[in-house]
């Protein structure tokens, strides 16, 4: 659905690259995460996938079409959310859902039936002003939407809110894909990523420094560990023991058989950790 190779660009008058050759390909019905800090070019790379910013080096490909070479019928076939969501504040939500709902050819949904969806409905006749941001995003959502589009650009989908709205936000990208859409998203929540992607690429000054799914880099890069806490001679302890061989690790067995335990759990390295081990860089 998106090829993308040798991707380099840099802003007018800019003294350097902001992409410096970034390589990635995206399956249908894949959720795609670019994971990075602040400033690494998750934006610039995703306004460069949809069109907006023009003047790149290298291919990139849409489905099938070089982005130099479309028009604005690709807009007929994506959708975008961006980061900072713009709507005609002094109207209502439904005007604003029918305003861009007209500049599409093909088939749109039922503004209302969209807006049942992410829990809006009550809201329809709300001025834009009057909702809060959680709400704003939800609306967001629902315009990328609108046009029942294949591929779905997602900037920082689930930053800024609180998590009552951050879950209502997942939950619509999972039954997205519940509904065969690729989606390409953007985000610097490593839980965010984790939860959502199918595979993430790690961005680091305009470089990718790594492509795997969350699963894959736990499960090779993770170090497991079996963590337990437990009281000796009335004062706690916290061990961790090394997951491996652990039914032959005396000292381990030593442990739970002589005193008493207070939690043991398993555990694996998060996705934050190993962002930091193999970029040296922290996501905030
Ligand atoms: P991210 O989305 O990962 O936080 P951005 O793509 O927004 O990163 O920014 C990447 C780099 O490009 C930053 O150094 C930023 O200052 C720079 N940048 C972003 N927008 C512009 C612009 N319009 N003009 C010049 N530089 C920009
Ligand atoms: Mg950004």
């Amino acid at each position: 659905m998106i090829q993308v190779e040798r991707l380099e660009y840099s802003y007018p008058g800019a003294a350097e690259k902001t992409l410096k050759g970034l390589n990635f390909a995206i399956g249908r019905g894949e959720i795609f995460g670019f994971l990075g800090p602040s400033g690494a070019g998750k934006s610039t790379m995703l306004k460069i996938l949809i069109g907006v910013l023009k003047g790149y080096a290298g291919s990139v490909r849409v489905l099938g079409q070089e982005l130099r070479f479309t028009g604005p019928d690709l807009y007929e076939r994506i959708g975008v959310g961006f980061e900072f969501p713009n709507f005609y504040t002094k109207f209502t939500v439904l005007e604003n859902l029918n305003l861009f709902r007209s500049l599409y050819s093909v088939p749109t949904e039922e503004p209302m039936r969209v807006l049942d969806r992410v829990g809006l409905k009550d809201a329809a006749r709300l001025k834009v002003s009057q909702l809060s941001k959680g709400m704003k995003m939800r609306l967001n959502f629902c315009r990328a939407i609108l046009h029942r589009p294949d591929v779905l650009f997602l900037d920082e989908p689930t930053s800024g809110l609180d998590p009552v709205n951050a879950k209502i936000l997942k939950d619509l990208i999972k039954a997205m894909k519940a509904e065969g859409k690729t989606m390409l998203l953007t985000t610097h929540h490593m839980q965010a990523a984790e939860e959502l992607c199918d595979r993430v690429a790690f961005i680091v000054d305009g470089q990718i420094k790594l492509i795997d799914s969350p699963r894959e880099l736990k499960l090779r890069q993770g170090r497991k560990t079996v963590r337990v806490e437990y009281r000796k001679e009335g004062e706690p302890v916290v061990e961790e023991f090394p997951l491996e061989g652990i039914g032959n690790n005396e000292s381990f067995l030593q442990v739970i058989d002589r005193y008493p335990l207070e939690t043991m759990h398993s555990q694996e390295a998060t996705l934050e950790q190993i962002f930091l081990e193999t970029t040296g860089r922290s996501l905030s």
